[in-house]
């Protein structure tokens, strides 16, 4: 899996707005216009969001393994 793909959402720290970011561009400290308010958005990840998305791929991961587990047990 190709987690550089993943969809994470970066919060503008001007005005609030949830951009979708690639987990990529975050890990390569690119800059994303504000679909907001059109302002430019540093991604540092000083909110160490590849370090939080990575937990939160896994988690999500692994609940979807535990869903698939429960509906296999439920279809037999
Ligand atoms: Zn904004």
């Amino acid at each position: 899996m190709d987690i550089d793909r993943f969809e994470v959402e970066i919060d503008c720290p001007g005005c609030g707005f949830a951009n979708p970011v690639w987990l990529g561009q975050a890990r390569l400290r690119d800059v994303v216009i504000c679909r907001g308010c059109k302002g430019n958005i540093q991604l540092d990840d000083s909110m160490n969001t590849v370090r939080k998305a990575r937990q939160s791929i896994r988690r999500s991961m692994r609940e979807s393994r535990e869903a698939i587990g429960r509906l296999n047990r439920r279809s037999r």
